[in-house]
């Protein structure tokens, strides 16, 4: 009997199969276009989330409904959990930030168009498409290789001209420094001295600073001789790993 129940649900999958491998590529077309629609509603109710939390900035919100968030997890996961307002893992033991930090801390540094900006930590991708929707022209490092091929492929097919490479984010990026905004997505537990060197005169630079239970935001500000830090919301990222041990 149920080597019958299998026999029938499998004939039943690949009847299904058939029929869509059937359907003409119109409306083939019209299914993702309707997939595409409930994205941009998803999208939408995430902004609302975003404005009830308090992000007040507009061009952060604007940049915020025209990335898809969906397109940079990787296959497997579930586009549909995309626009939640928690993190989402991405492989790797990583994780993309949930929406609502995404905007905080861009928020924070306010990119103007044309800024360089550096990113530590690419993940998937996200948050550097959000930065170059801004109209910065984003540098973004990532240690997992995997990642890092990941988002320079997403990047690219939706559009946005960032440059990014695998490497050890404590390094910084000295060829391409100084940079007006460093923004880093995982928290070490000092502050990088290479990425303070590589902050421009006037930069500032956002990140999470301490060990993997107490972390706060940190905003620096470089004037001359001078950086001013401010501590900011208590968060949980993923650590900094020591560019000397390549994680995998
Ligand atoms: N900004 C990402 C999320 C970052 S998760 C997004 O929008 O999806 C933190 C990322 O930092 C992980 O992908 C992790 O691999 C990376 N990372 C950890 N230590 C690093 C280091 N020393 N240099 C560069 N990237 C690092």
């Amino acid at each position: 009997m149920k080597g019958k129940n299998l026999a029938f649900s499998l004939a039943f999958i690949a009847t299904l199969f058939a029929i869509f491998s059937l359907l003409p590529g119109s409306c083939a077309d019209q299914m993702l276009k309707m997939e595409e629609k409930g994205m941009d509603e998803n999208r939408e109710e995430m902004i609302r989330v975003l404005i009830a939390y308090g992000v007040r900035d507009e061009k952060v919100l604007e940049a915020m409904r025209k990335v898809k968030r969906h397109k940079f997890l990787p296959a497997g996961y579930f586009s549909r959990e995309a626009y939640g307002d928690h993190p989402l893992p991405i492989g790797y033991g990583q994780t993309i930030s949930q929406p609502y930090i995404v905007a905080y801390m861009t928020e924070k540094i306010a990119p103007a168009a044309g800024e360089k900006v550096l990113e530590i930590g690419t993940g998937s991708g996200y948050q550097a498409a959000v930065l170059a929707e801004l109209g910065a022209d984003v540098y973004s490092i990532e240690i997992v290789p995997e990642l890092a091929s990941h988002s320079i492929e997403v990047l690219a097919g939706e559009n946005y001209k960032c440059t990014v490479k695998c490497g050890d984010g404590y390094k910084g990026w000295p060829e391409h420094s100084p940079f007006s905004v460093i923004i880093v997505t995982c928290a070490p537990e000092k502050l990088p001295e290479k990425l303070v060197e590589q902050l421009a005169e006037g930069g500032r630079m956002i990140l999470p600073l301490g060990s993997s239970h107490l972390q706060r935001l940190v905003i620096l500000r470089k004037h001359g001789e001078k950086i001013a830090t401010e501590e900011d919301l208590a968060v949980r990222f993923v650590p900094m790993v020591n560019g000397s041990e390549p994680m995998r």
